[in-house]
Order: structure tokens, then C-alpha cells, then sequence
């Protein structure tokens, strides 16, 4: 193991900051600032400075755990696997291999991401596998996908946000998501330029705004809509950019027209003038920015809503320009790379799809089997999930606690349960993994080797740093030995950079094409990374600009920025999509007569699997709470504290009061990081989106009461 400081990335979130690894005496590793890195210069948030403290952790898991009379026992990795391949192996000659599911995680490597999508469709031959990152990032992906004919979260780096006009940040609380990113918009302003941003909450990020527009939840649709129907009816449309670059304008301004200011401002509750200093805020820079995140895309109707959104950048000629655009800021840490490579429900490798006869030939030429194999497109995150224990009876789980993550959490549970044979591969015990009959326990970020692509689209090097705990092996190890049991001895192999060989070979072609990437060519780039495409015969020059701005940080190679010339659609023409407003899956009634929404806090990360193990997070953010507006608390009779039970159709969820001006009066807000009484998932709606399958995490009907 390296002796001296390893350079690396964090664990966590889909800005993938770098951090540098040093041994410590006792045998450990300790974090080190990177400034070389050009998207965080050295910062971290707590998450990333804390991140050791999970290798290390008295609760990690460092034998394999078989489930025998009701409880888990340890058991030796030969009696694990066995167990795992037997069961699987029988239900699939019972039942069919369709009985048989696979759930991946958005922050698995991109060399995990490919052979787990490989092993479902090759090895155990089912249609059934899906990840969490649907529950992330999906509906920007296809309005993207919809618009531009390929969805990269940011098709410019975020070196670029500094030198642009204007950014409207939608539904992003990245101030306390991803905090090195807020110098990027800290250094907007200091140039000039302005911030707007649109949450129901005035979160730690509004505050830092220019302008703030606090929408009624699950409004966003009808926001962009008003705001584009003012833009045509103020003259600010960019007839020329329409005519050369974009098709389908008529239809999506006719339906943005049928959206009159005044009619919008009932919707969302922001005000005609706020809506008028908006567009007028975006419109006159030269270039201008709009930013979405999980507000506007976890709705029912989160792909529109985010189409409405482009369609806002496409008129005024803000897409595929310097400095201008559309973009998602994705949120796990291999959000990108997740939905890349194959382990999502329609997708092979290289962000093909799987019912395309040309990609399947492609990737079944890779893989050596027959095209014809190959099953066809299986059930999305949430269908899949409410589908076990009934079609699907096993499950195999790798990278995602669904106990805490899913919507409707209580009713996933219960489907958990009722699975005939559930196998988790984890670090700790999750509340997912306390449910199984095998627990794998696997490595962790530090202690392997791989690749995961940012949030930009940026490739990078996750370098081994310190030896695994005995007793752990790593997930590609896992795959590799249950392959061998079901029968595949050859293809998957343990070595991640074989692995990313292969990936390769299957992403050449393709959208997200990584042909030209090698391991040496991301350690030769000063760890800057790779931005995808990089095809193997174009390696591109690099960015001259990307990171040129006197502090040093070598810049990127790849394709830092998408869209300039031409659009990835097939007559290069960015594509209009008509929307329409339409109200949310529950509004509120009688019996629920509040919105809740959901989020996140700054020392927690998604279910808390990893970052409740971390005492110094776990004294930052000890437990969910109840945001809630003063008119609200006094209409309930609750005082700061006051335990308060929030009740959906869905279930009860109990948590203590925290009273702020900074939130709707109509709207509560919960963090989602905790179980138990606290768990804001029992509460949300699975009511999915008709395109992504994204289901409606971020708005449903409450009511509120104190609890006894
Ligand atoms: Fe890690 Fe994200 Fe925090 Fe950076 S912002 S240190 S990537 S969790």
C-alpha cells in the first residue's frame, strides 16, 4: 500500500471533490486538501473531511452474515456465496429468471455499474434490474435525452458559471448538498452577475441570491411557463437561434401563451412583478444559466417540468453557447456514470438503449453471447420494489438502502419482507441489509480502485489508498464468484482497470462514449479528469480555458463543453417539447390540508448508511425535525421542539418542531436521512412520472398535529 499521500475523490456526492489520502501510523488514513483539483481547490464539507472515519468504523462489517433460526450469524464467504447461488439458482429453474431482481446504487463505480447490469442480463438472464439514481436525477435525463438527444447533468464545466450573466438555480439546495460549489456562483456574483434562485424554502443557498422566488411546491412547471410566455410577450425571444438551432417552437410557445402571468401567479404564488424582474434578470446578460435539481425533477411530473425549463433556454438562445445553457446537478456520487453503463432498466453500456437491435448487437459482441439473449427492458426502481415478494422473489442488492430511501417507505419494507431471498452487499449493517438472509460485507472507496463520472460529465480515478479490513472482498469479487456458481466462468473479472477495459469496448460508439479513456491517460491528467465523449480516434486536446483563471489547476481534457456546434439530435437541432401545467398527484384537502416536501441537511448524506456512522456528522445533525412556518405552529398550538406528528395516506411520521420564517405557511419541510419515527419516506407519494418512472418525493398532502 502507498506509503505517501494517495490522490483521490470523496465518497459522496456527484461533485466528486478532491482529497488526497495519507497513512497514518496507527495504520489508518487522514485527508488531506488537494488544491490541484480545479472543482474544489482543497475544500471539502464535513462529509468529505470525515469520510476516513467510516473505514475505521466499530460498526463496519468484516464477516459475511447468513440468516439462520430469524437471526444473521456470521458464516465463512465459501457457505455465503453458495447460499446465494443456490438460491438463486433454484428460483430461476422454479420460477424464471424474471423472479429474479437486481437493485444497484448511484454511488457505485462505473466498473460496478457495468458488470452488475452484465451479471443481471448475462449471468441470471433477468429483466429486472434498476438503481436508486431513478430516484435521483431521471427526469432531467430524459427531458434532456427529449431536448438534445443526450443527457450529460452539466454539458459545460462549472468553471464556466463565474463568466455567465445570470444562473436560476431550481430546486438546489447546494449550499448545504455540495457546498465547495457555491465559490462557483460566490465568484458569479463578485463578477457582476446575478443568482436567482426558486425553492419554498429561503434555504442557506437562497439566502446568497440575488433574487428568491419561493413557489408553491410542485409549482415549477407552471413557473417556467409564465416566465416564457412573458419572454414572448416581451419581445425577448431569440428569433434567430429558433430558426437555425432548435424545431418545434410554434407548439411550445402556443402552450406557453395559454399560461398568462396572472393565471401563474395564482398557481405558484410568486407574484407578476417577481416574475417580470426574472426574466428580465435572464434576458439582458449576454449569457445566461439555468440549473435544476431534485425540486422540480422529483415530481410526477418532473420530465416536463424540466422540459419546460429547457424550452425557457432554447427561446432566448441560452443552449449550446459560451457560457450559457441547461444543466442538472446531479446527486450521488457516480450519478452520472451510474446511469451510463447498464445497470438502469432500459440502458446497456455507453447509454445505449437496450431496445435499439444495433446496441444490443454492439454489446453482445463485447459480452461473446447471442444478441437474441439479452432480455428486454424490466420494471423501474419503484415498480420494481413494489413488485418483490410477489413477480420478483429474490433480490439481489448492491450500493442502496431502500428501507430509508425509497418513497412510501413503509410499504417497500413490507414488500423487503415478504421477499422469498434477499442478499445485500454493504459496509454496514443498513436497515436494508439488517433484513437479509446473506450480507456480503464489501470494500469501500479508499481500500479499491475505480472510476466515477461527476456531475460535468468528468472522469475520474478513485485510487486505492489502504488495505481492506480481513475479511471483506470487493463487490466486483462478488459478482465474479457468484458468476463462476451460476455457471459463467469467464467476463467478469476482478481487476478494475480489465473491467474499464472492457466498459471501454462497449461504450465506443456510443453516447457516452469513454473509448478513449484509459486508467494511465486519468493519472496522466494530474487527476483534472476526462471529460466524456472521448472517442478512441479523436483524443481531444483539452480546454484551454477550462481552469485558466490564474489559480493554476491544469485543465481537463475530453469534451468540457456539449451542444456548441450542433445538438446530439439526428438533424442537430435542439427539440421544443410542448408542456402544460398540471396539478400535483395529492393536493391538498380536508383531511390533509398541508404540503410536505423533503431534503437534505449538510452533515448527512442520502440514507445515512455511511454518514450516521460518523459521530462528528451525527452531533452537526442528530435526527430528522419538522420545518414549519410561525402561522402554522400557532394554528397547531406547537412550540420550537414540540414533537409533531406528520401524517400522509401513506403513513406517520414523527419528528420535533423547528419553526422558521424561511418556509411556506402552506409547507413543511423533513430531511429523509433517518429511520424509524422519524423516516419523511413513510410519507411520499409513489406517483410516478409517465416518462422517467421518477416518483413524487418532492410535494404530497399532510396533515400535522401534535404528537401525544
Ligand atoms: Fe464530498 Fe460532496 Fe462534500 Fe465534496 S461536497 S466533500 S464531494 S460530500
Amino acid at each position: 500500500m502507498p506509503t505517501t499521500s494517495t490522490p483521490t475523490h470523496c465518497p459522496y456526492c456527484a461533485l466528486q471533490c478532491g482529497m488526497a489520502l495519507s497513512p497514518l501510523p496507527t495504520g489508518g488514513v487522514e485527508v488531506v486538501e488537494r488544491p490541484d483539483f480545479p472543482v474544489n481547490r482543497g475544500a471539502l464539507c464535513g462529509k468529505g473531511r470525515t469520510a476516513p472515519a467510516v473505514l475505521s468504523s466499530r460498526v463496519r462489517l468484516t464477516s459475511p452474515l447468513v440468516r439462520s433460526g430469524g437471526s444473521l450469524v456470521p458464516a465463512t464467504w465459501e457457505e455465503a456465496l453458495d447460499r446465494i447461488a443456490a438460491e438463486f439458482g433454484r428460483l430461476r429453474s422454479e420460477h424464471g429468471a424474471d423472479t429474479l431482481g437486481v437493485f444497484g446504487g448511484g454511488g457505485l463505480t462505473n466498473e460496478k455499474a457495468y458488470t452488475l447490469g452484465k451479471f443481471a442480463r448475462v449471468v441470471l438472464g433477468t429483466s429486472q434490474i434498476d438503481y436508486n439514481g431513478r430516484f435521483c436525477m431521471s427526469s432531467a435525463a430524459a427531458a434532456g435525452i427529449k431536448a438534445f438527444g443526450l443527457d450529460r447533468g452539466l454539458p459545460f464545466p462549472l468553471e464556466d458559471i463565474p463568466r455567465t450573466g445570470c444562473v436560476i438555480l431550481v430546486g438546489s439546495n447546494l449550499a448545504e448538498t455540495m457546498p465547495p460549489a457555491l465559490r462557483f456562483f460566490n465568484e458569479l456574483r463578485e463578477n457582476g452577475g446575478t443568482l436567482i434562485v426558486i425553492d419554498p424554502r429561503r434555504t442557506k443557498t437562497a439566502e446568497q441570491a440575488d433574487l428568491h422566488l419561493a413557489p408553491r411546491p410542485g409549482t415549477d412547471l407552471a413557473l417556467a411557463l409564465g416566465l416564457l410566455h412573458l419572454i414572448v410577450a416581451e419581445g425577448r425571444v431569440d428569433e434567430e437561434y429558433v430558426r437555425e438551432r432548435t424545431t418545434g417552437w410554434e407548439d411550445a410557445r402556443a402552450a406557453a401563451m395559454a399560461h398568462w402571468p396572472e393565471y401563474v401567479e395564482r398557481i405558484t404564488g410568486v407574484s407578476v412583478p417577481q416574475l417580470r424582474e426574472t426574466v428580465r434578470m435572464f434576458c439582458e446578460p449576454e449569457a445566461a444559466m439555468v440549473l435544476t435539481a431534485r425540486g422540480p425533477e422529483q415530481q410526477s411530473k418532473g420530465t416536463d417540468t424540466v422540459g419546460a425549463w429547457i424550452n425557457l433556454c432554447l427561446a432566448t438562445g441560452r443552449a449550446g453557447r459560451p457560457l450559457s445553457g441547461y444543466g442538472c446537478l446531479t446527486g450521488q456520487g457516480n450519478g452520472q456514470g451510474g446511469r451510463e453503463h447498464g445497470q438502469k432498466a432500459d440502458q446497456l453500456p455507453g447509454y445505449r438503449k437496450l431496445d435499439d437491435p444495433a446496441a444490443r448487437r454492439h454489446v453482445a459482441e463485447v459480452w461473446g453471447v447471442d444478441p437474441d439473449s439479452l432480455p428486454a427492458p424490466g420494471r423501474s426502481a419503484y415498480e420494481l420494489l413494489d413488485a418483490l415478494g410477489s413477480d420478483v422473489r429474490s433480490l439481489l442488492l448492491m450500493g442502496s438502502n431502500p428501507v430509508v430511501s425509497a418513497p412510501r417507505a413503509a410499504h417497500i419494507e413490507e414488500r423487503i419482507k415478504s421477499l422469498e431471498f434477499l442478499a445485500v452487499c454493504d459496509v454496514v449493517l443498513s436497515e436494508t441489509a439488517a433484513l437479509a438472509d446473506v450480507v456480503l460485507p464489501v470494500t469501500q472507496w479508499a481500500e479499491e480502485t475505480g472510476t466515477t463520472t461527476s456531475l460535468e460529465g468528468r472522469v475520474l480515478l478513485r485510487r486505492q489508498a489502504i488495505t481492506a479490513p480481513e475479511g471483506v472482498r470487493s463487490d466486483l469479487e462478488v459478482l465474479h464468484e457468484l458468476a463462476a456458481r451460476l455457471g459463467v466462468e469467464k467476463g467478469f473479472p476482478t481487476d478494475p482497470e480489465e473491467v474499464f477495459e472492457e466498459l471501454r469496448r462497449a461504450s465506443a460508439g456510443g453516447v457516452a462514449d469513454y473509448s478513449g479513456i484509459t486508467y494511465d491517460r486519468l493519472a496522466r491528467e494530474s487527476g483534472a479528469g476526462v471529460f466524456w465523449p472521448c472517442p478512441a480516434e479523436a483524443e481531444a486536446e483539452g480546454d484551454a480555458e477550462a481552469g485558466q483563471d490564474g489559480h493554476g489547476p491544469r485543465p481537463a481534457s475530453g469534451t468540457p463543453r456539449l451542444f456548441l456546434d450542433r445538438f446530439a439530435t439526428e438533424d442537430g437541432r435542439a427539440r421544443f417539447v410542448p408542456v402544460s401545467h398540471r396539478p400535483n398527484a395529492e393536493e391538498p384537502d380536508d383531511d390533509y390540508p398541508v404540503l410536505l416536501t423533503t431534503g437534505r441537511v449538510v452533515a448527512q448524506y442520502q440514507s445515512g448508511a455511511q454518514t450516521r456512522r460518523v459521530d462528528e456528522l451525527n452531533a452537526a445533525a442528530p435526527g430528522p425535525f419538522v420545518e414549519l412556518h410561525p402561522r402554522l405552529a400557532a394554528r397547531l398550538g406547537a412550540a420550537e421542539g414540540d414533537r409533531l406528528a406528520v401524517v400522509s395516506r401513506r403513513g406517520r411520521a414523527v419528528a420535533p418542531a423547528r419553526i422558521t420564517n424561511g418556509i411556506r405557511p402552506d409547507t413543511v419541510f423533513m430531511p429523509f436521512h433517518w429511520p424509524g419515527e422519524g423516516r419523511a419516506n413513510t410519507l411520499t407519494n409513489p406517483a410516478l412520472d409517465p416518462t422517467s418512472r421518477m416518483p413524487e418525493f418532492k410535494v404530497c398532502a399532510v396533515r400535522v398535529e401534535i404528537a401525544e
